[in-house]
C-alpha cells in the first residue's frame, strides 16, 4: 500500500511539449523530487491532491490570487522522458483549477493518493485529449469519496491557521 505518496519542489520549465495547447498544461517537478514516487516505479497517469505555495518573500510579486494557493485535485503523468533517451523519469501534475498565471518557479506540493492507468501510445491527439478527459473525470470521483477528502487536510500540505 504504498499511497498517500507527498511530493514537493518548485515547478521547473518543461519543453512546451503542447500541455497547454491541448488544454491540460502540467507543471514538472525536478528530478530530486521524484524519488519518492520512482520507488513504485510504475509509469502511468495517477491522481490526487496538489497545492502551489505562495513565495516566501513580499519581494517577488505574485500574479496567483488566493484561491490559486488552494488543495485542489490533481492527475499526474509519470513516465520515462523521451528527450533523454528514456533514461530519466519525469512528473508532471495537471491541476483541475484554472489559474489567473503561470506558477514557474513556484512550490508546489502534492499528495498522489492512486493509480488510473498505464501510459498509452496514442495514434491521434483526439485520442490523447479524450483519454485526459476520461482521466480527470475518475480522479474527481475518485477524490469525492469521503475517505479522500481527509487529505485535503494533511499536515503535507500548507493549511490555513
Ligand atoms: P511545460 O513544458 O513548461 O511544462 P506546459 O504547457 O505543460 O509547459 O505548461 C505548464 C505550466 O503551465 C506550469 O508550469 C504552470 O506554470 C502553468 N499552469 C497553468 N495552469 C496550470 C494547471 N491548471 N496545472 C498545471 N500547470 C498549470
Ligand atoms: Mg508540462
Amino acid at each position: 500500500q504504498p499511497f498517500p505518496i507527498p511530493l514537493k519542489g518548485l515547478v521547473q520549465r518543461g519543453f512546451g511539449r503542447g500541455g497547454k495547447d491541448l488544454g491540460c498544461p502540467t507543471a514538472n517537478l525536478p528530478d530530486e523530487s521524484i524519488s519518492p514516487i520512482s520507488t513504485v516505479a510504475k509509469t502511468g497517469v495517477y491522481y490526487g491532491y496538489a497545492q502551489v505555495i505562495p513565495p516566501a518573500t513580499t519581494t517577488s510579486k505574485s500574479e496567483l490570487c488566493a484561491n490559486d494557493y488552494k488543495v485542489l485535485p490533481m492527475v499526474m503523468s509519470l513516465g520515462w522522458n523521451p528527450f533523454y533517451k528514456n533514461e530519466r523519469l519525469t512528473a508532471e501534475i495537471h491541476i483541475m483549477h484554472e489559474f489567473k498565471s503561470d506558477f514557474y518557479g513556484y512550490e508546489m506540493r502534492a499528495l498522489v493518493l492512486g493509480y488510473i492507468r498505464p501510459e498509452l501510445d496514442y495514434t491521434s491527439r483526439e485520442a490523447l485529449v479524450e483519454d485526459i478527459e476520461t482521466d480527470k473525470k475518475v480522479a474527481l470521483n475518485s477524490l469525492n469519496r469521503p475517505e479522500y477528502q481527509k487529505f485535503m487536510q494533511d499536515g503535507h500540505f500548507n493549511l490555513p491557521s
